[in-house]
């Protein structure tokens, strides 16, 4: 009999981990397992602000898919994902093309910047390594381009950041503690350089207790950076952003806008005609897909509502990895045929926003609300054990983040 070709799609926290636990719960002559990723590498992406910034290099960030994940078991293709026909079984590859029984689309989310004229031309976003590395060569081009022209340009100093939710706040606290080591490099003073937040909302951090906001804006806040709160953006250009508040647009002189004001799904879902909400696969409570038994959706690409609150989960790679162990022990189910399959039971730990390597604020298991150094070492026991789940002790040896005040 023909062994169940299963394909993953996307090696993100949701993809890579099923892959790492299909490997272990199925044997060779059960199931064929193909894992496809546009780049031989894993990345971290709730380290890019990080990478971006210039505060963490990219290496420590990425982790080449052969240290992870057995390559005799695993079939790994490197190519990009161009849509998929559920219908046909089929997915069509930039190079080729994939037949699958069971698929597992775990392709991560793009950047929305929801029609607002010249963001998408114009603002830098953290998405990933290539994207991350960009937004950190081109803080330094500006410095040394500050120093290099005659005619002084302040807004190569301006930094903007389009959007106060945790990616945001997290990139705005590692760039509190760059900017002070560039401007030493170029010989700029500190105070001529301004990291400017726009969030539309009265505060940042839409969703946190107010407590943990307040301690959020005041730390960065003391390390320079200004926040203009209810401030639609309204355009981004090449060398401005202009904002609109209080009925009032004013445009900053910029040449760095980094917008980190939403995200969607990978529009590959929405493209391949699967029934959606709002871009992501509203999924059964297995995580298969409606209409289709042989497809399971995960991570940024699932929609699961919370019974409680009738509001969906938030997209979050502690999600996506607990997805990872509900959707292998469902396609082992599928493939042997013995066992019932699960229910996804998210388990909500909490969330952790750091503000630069020293300080970070956290609302965990239940309320417990965490400001500082506490914060800081939940922050790297949470990157730890994810380091310690996915390649154990010696990729948590490699890559691991054991220094607390750096
Ligand atoms: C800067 C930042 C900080 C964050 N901080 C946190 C945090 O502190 N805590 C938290 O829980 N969440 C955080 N998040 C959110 C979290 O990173 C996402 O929810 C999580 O990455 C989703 O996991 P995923 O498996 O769905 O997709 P991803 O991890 O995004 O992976 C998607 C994968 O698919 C691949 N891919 C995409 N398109 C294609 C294609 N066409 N063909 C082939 N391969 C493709 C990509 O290369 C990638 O490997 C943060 C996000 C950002 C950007």
């Amino acid at each position: 009999m023909k062994k169940p070709d299963i394909v993953i799609l996307g090696a993100g926290y949701g993809g890579i981990m099923t892959a790492v636990k299909l490997q272990k719960m199925l044997n060779m002559n059960e199931a064929v397992i193909t894992l496809v990723n546009k780049y031989d590498y894993h990345y971290q992406t709730t380290w890019l602000h990080e990478n971006a910034a210039g505060t963490l290099h990219h290496d420590r960030t990425r982790i080449p898919i052969k240290d992870v994940v057995n390559l005799d078991r695993v079939n790994f293709v490197m190519d990009t994902v161009i849509s998929i026909k559920p219908d046909k079984k089929k997915i069509k590859l930039e190079n080729g093309e994939l037949y699958y029984d069971i698929l597992v689309i775990g392709l991560g989310f793009e950047t929305a910047t929801f029609g607002i004229p010249g963001l998408k031309e114009n603002a830098f976003t953290i998405e990933n390594i290539n994207s991350a590395r960009l937004i950190r060569d081109h803080l330094e081009y500006n410095f040394a381009m500050y120093q290099h022209e005659d005619e002084k340009n302040p807004g190569r100093l301006n930094i903007v950041v389009g959007g106060g939710g945790i990616t945001g706040v997290e990139y705005l606290g590692e760039l509190a503690n760059r900017i002070p080591e560039l401007c030493e490099e170029y010989d700029i003073y500190k105070t001529m350089v301004r990291i400017i937040n726009i969030e539309g909302e009265s505060a940042v951090l839409p969703g946190f207790d107010p407590q943990l906001t307040e301690y959020a804006m005041s730390s960065l806040e003391s390390r320079g950076v200004e926040f203009i709160t209810g401030g639609i953006v309204k355009e981004c250009k090449p060398d401005c952003i202009v904002y609109e508040k209080e009925g009032k647009e004013t445009a900053i002189p910029t040449y760095t806008t980094v917008w980190t004001g939403g995200v969607r799904a990978n529009s590959i879902v929405e493209e391949s005609g699967f029934e959606h909400n709002h871009g992501k696969i509203e999924v059964r409570p297995d995580l298969r897909a409606p209409g289709y038994d042989d497809v399971f959706a995960i991570g940024d690409c699932a929609l699961i509502m919370d019974g409680k609150t009738n509001i969906p989960y938030p997209s979050t790679a502690q999600i996506a990895v607990q997805q990872s162990e509900t959707a292998a022990h469902n396609i082992k189910a599928l493939v042997q045929g013995t066992e019932e399959l699960g229910e996804f039971k998210p388990s909500l730990l909490g969330t952790v926003a750091s503000l630069g390597n020293s300080d970070a604020i956290g609302d965990i298991f239940n309320n417990r609300k965490l400001f500082g150094w506490k914060a800081v070492i939940m922050k790297k026991i949470i990157d730890n054990r994810y380091l310690l789940k996915l390649g154990g002790f010696s990729l948590l040896m490699r890559k691991g983040k054991f220094n607390i005040f750096y």
